[in-house]
């Protein structure tokens, strides 16, 4: 059998194939070649619940294959690629959180884009959505550089931690239900590893639910009825050792809010100022 074609990374030049195996020398590949794979809904929370630290858990998160719908999309779209990267290998695996560990500010988006992370192999790294939340935590002070490209770009996240709701690039940027409850046991136990948090961005109606799914998960006190996701909205949920934590909606920096003005820079700016402030609360 012939070895699997490999492009060069686009910027430290190794070769790798589409998708990427673990421990092939990926920048920030977290996952080595012993690491677990999930594949099931039950394996995620059993795996996940055995990671003692975030290290672990994004090695773990990072090679799981519990959702077959977007496995499969995933590496199709990794090995068919968008005419623009067709020189470039793709990740073609699970985005894991990326940032600061002891953040006290946690942003939660949707979904790895199909070119973008899906491509670089870091959240929000590599696509139009990226550039504007790194920029606006460049403009906050929690990010080392106002863009985005490639995971050895050399980017770092000071204070603020990312992840996605839904850690696989999903078609059409639609998780099903059923995908979205099963990535949310990465999610619960991210933020179990996370007890620095204080206040939590979410990004869009579907990173809103995902998060308050994921604290009824965990025993946290959540307001009922379910508080409604919208651009600027703030809840107070409580952790069962009585520490608040800040939930504060942002419309999602997709292209069809950027692109529309529906999302302005400024209206990003204060969400995350809003969402900065509650993280700075003892
Ligand atoms: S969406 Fe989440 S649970 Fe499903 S395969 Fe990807 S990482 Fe695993």
């Amino acid at each position: 059998m012939s070895a699997a074609p490999t492009l060069p990374h686009p910027r430290t030049g190794a070769g790798f194939p589409s998708p990427v195996p673990p421990a092939a020398g990926w920048p920030g590949d977290p996952a080595g070649p012993a690491t677990p794979v999930a594949r099931s809904a039950a394996d995620v929370v059993r795996l996940a619940g055995g990671c003692a630290d975030l290290a672990a858990l994004d090695a773990a998160s990072s090679v799981c294959r519990a959702c077959p719908r977007l496995v499969a999309w995933r590496e199709d779209v990794a090995v068919v690629k968008r005419r623009a990267f067709a020189d470039q290998p793709y990740w073609g695996r699970p985005a894991p959180g990326f940032g600061d560990p002891h953040a006290r500010l946690l942003v939660v988006g949707l979904a790895p884009a199909a070119h973008g992370a899906n491509r670089t192999g870091r959240l929000f790294t590599g696509d139009r959505s990226g550039d504007w939340i790194v920029a606006a935590l460049h403009r906050a002070g929690l990010a080392s550089r106002p863009e985005t490209v490639d995971a050895a770009d050399g980017l770092v996240l000071t204070g603020a931690r990312m992840v996605a709701a839904v850690r696989c690039a999903p078609p059409g940027n639609a998780p099903l239900p059923a995908e979205r409850d099963a990535c949310n046991g990465w999610l619960r136990r991210e933020v179990q590893l996370m007890p620095a948090v204080r206040a939590v961005l979410a990004l869009g109606a579907f990173g809103w639910g995902a998060f308050l799914g994921a604290a009824r998960g965990f025993g946290w006190t959540v307001p009922s009825p379910a508080p409604r996701f919208g651009h600027g909205a703030q809840v107070t949920l409580i952790r069962p050792d009585g520490v608040p934590v800040q939930l504060v909606g942002s419309y999602h920096v997709s292209q069809q809010n950027t692109q529309t003005g529906r999302l302005t820079e400024a209206m990003l700016d204060g969400a995350i100022a809003a969402a900065v402030a509650a993280a700075r609360t003892p």
